[in-house]
């Protein structure tokens, strides 16, 4: 272990010993997800092989509400198609898009935030135009100045000081420069190679881009001479910032994509602010799940758990069990979009297709936790950098923090809520164990750990605290592990008889635009 990363350890577990007693006045738990929904349909006790109780006949069936779920729904109304119903296993649409509050103050239970969509996603532009976040002004689109994310928007804190942006710049010295610099190059003459895009269904699977998913990104950087720190620190962090897992568990091509499908690499010295615009509330995505539901009415039927499809000779059969009464209803519909994460989706579709066999043999899923937590009044800070809206601790399990009150325009310091995200993919962080440790680990060992993280910038945060609520996702998100693209191509529509797939999943990763326009295309 290097030297400060050992005494960065030693200080951890010191403050860890030390503080539990102390955090102990902090309320909190488990919240967001039932963890017993799922494993039961895994364990079998929804009985799934029962007869229904009821039966019911819609047009088409839509299982699961996640992102792609009410993309699906939406594209069916926007095609005049209004007799469906969409069937979710929680208590809320969303999926990893919904959002909590805590003591009143609104804030993400997962995804937080969606970059400004380029033209190769003209589904998502459309929608964003639906909801009025996107307009033309006089021959120039433009975004509503309200959910663009505010200035500043993201530090560092590195060497003892936060930093403007993320890219460790500190003291480092012109060998670190000169890597950023190369790194920024060949990006751009990748991208010059191939097609990199969001959605990746329109990029085609290119030579290039098979040599890049072939080999872990990990390996790709030392065969090209990239072997800066500082540069290996900051990759590895946007890897497991996007993927969940780190630089030696993704595919190259997942780490190249990461910049070349938005705007490249940004060496210091080429700045500019304006091309990483992100859209964010304070509730995060949920912001927009939301929108997508409401208009779904009576259709929407949360806390149903799909145990069954099948696709039958004259139309598909969905079960479900409704959580609240135990009752199971079998739909009988013409078409069914799938909108289920694929390991799902492969325990209840029966005879599930090669396609759904082959993909969820070849995912691998990455845990996340997400911590909220609610403080009394606003944070002492270490020198440097302002408080931005994403803010990040080097060399730490943890990616960071953002602030729910962020995006207010009340700058009063007062209580906020400080959303922690901590991804337990594999990684020099987390090993195969991880999953289990998320389910094992009582609540207020997270609590400890995120406390001891935060408080490495902000030694006042266990002071300030007053509720924790942590949410886990146990299959959070796909990891573009090596081999996704050779073995699953970047497929368009997934179809098999009555049945269309949709879901981030079928991807190989996960993001908002990717989850919208397949739900898009599969409706
Ligand atoms: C912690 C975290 C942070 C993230 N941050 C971002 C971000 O900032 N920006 C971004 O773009 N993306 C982010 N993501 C990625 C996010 O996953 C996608 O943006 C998107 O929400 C995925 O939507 P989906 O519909 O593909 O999947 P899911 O969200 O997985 O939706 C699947 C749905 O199916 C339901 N379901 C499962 N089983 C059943 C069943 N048997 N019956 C009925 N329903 C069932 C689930 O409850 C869920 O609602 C984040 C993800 C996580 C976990």
């Amino acid at each position: 272990m290097r030297r400060r990363a050992f005494l960065g350890a030693a200080a951890a577990s010191a403050a860890l010993a030390g503080c539990e007693a102390a955090h102990d006045g902090i309320e909190g738990g488990f919240t967001g997800i039932d963890v017993r929904r799922g494993h039961a349909l895994r364990d079998g006790a929804w009985g799934a092989a029962s007869a229904p109780d009821a039966a019911r006949r819609t047009r088409v069936v839509i299982a699961g509400g996640g992102v792609a779920g009410l993309a699906a729904a939406r594209a069916l109304r926007l095609a005049g198609i209004e007799d469906f119903v969409l069937l979710e296993l929680e208590d809320t649409a969303g999926g990893n898009s919904r959002a909590g509050e805590v003591h009143g103050i609104a804030c993400p239970l997962g995804a937080h935030y969606l970059p400004l969509p380029g033209d190769q996603a003209p589904e998502v532009q459309d929608l964003l135009e639906e909801l009025g976040l996107r307009r033309r002004v006089a021959g120039r689109w433009t975004y509503d100045e309200r959910h663009l994310c505010h200035s500043p928007q993201e530090r560092l804190f590195f060497q003892g000081h936060w930093q403007d942006g993320l890219l460790p710049m500190q003291g480092v010295g012109a060998g670190t420069l000169d890597h950023y610099r190369r790194f920024s190059a060949r990006v751009d003459a990748l991208r010059r190679e191939a097609r990199f895009s969001i959605p990746t269904l329109r990029a085609g699977i290119a030579p290039a881009l098979l040599a890049l998913d072939a080999l872990p990104f990990e390996t790709w950087l030392a065969r090209e001479g990239f072997t800066d720190a500082n540069l290996r620190w900051y990759l590895d962090y946007c890897c497991r910032d996007d993927y969940g897992a780190g630089a030696a568990h993704v595919s190259a091509w997942a780490g190249i994509h990461y910049f070349a499908s938005r705007h490249g690499f940004h060496a210091p010295g080429d700045d500019d602010g304006e091309r990483e615009a992100v859209l964010t509330w304070p509730e995060g995505n949920a912001w927009l799940a939301r929108r997508l539901a409401q208009p779904l009415g009576d259709r929407l039927r949360t806390g149903h758990v799909v145990t069954r499809i099948a696709d039958m000779r004259h139309g598909v059969e969905v079960d479900a069990v409704d959580v609240a009464s135990g009752s199971r209803v079998r739909w009988q519909a013409e078409r069914c979009i799938v909108a289920l994460p694929v390991f799902i989706a492969a325990r209840v579709v029966e005879g599930a297709p090669e396609q759904l066999r082959l993909a969820a043999e070849a995912l691998r899923y990455a845990p996340w936790l997400v911590a909220n937590v609610h403080l009394r009044a606003a944070l002492a800070d270490r020198p440097g950098a302002a408080p931005s809206w994403d803010n990040v601790i080097q060399g730490s399990a943890g990616l960071g923090y953002v602030d729910a009150r962020h995006q207010t325009l009340d700058p009063t310091p007062r209580a906020t809520v400080l959303t922690w995200y901590r991804p337990l993919g594999p990684s020099r962080w987390d090993g195969p164990d991880a999953r289990r440790r998320l389910l094992d680990r009582p609540w207020t060992a997270w609590r400890d750990e995120m406390l001891a993280e935060l408080s490495v910038p902000h030694p006042d945060i266990a002071g300030l605290a007053t509720r924790i609520d942590i949410t886990r996702h146990g299959h959070a998100m796909a990891i573009p592990a090596p081999g996704w693209l050779a073995r699953m191509g970047a497929p368009a529509r997934i179809r098999a008889g009555r049945l269309a797939f949709a879901h981030a999943d079928w991807s190989g990763y996960s993001i908002f635009e990717e989850a919208f326009t397949r739900g898009h295309l599969a409706a």
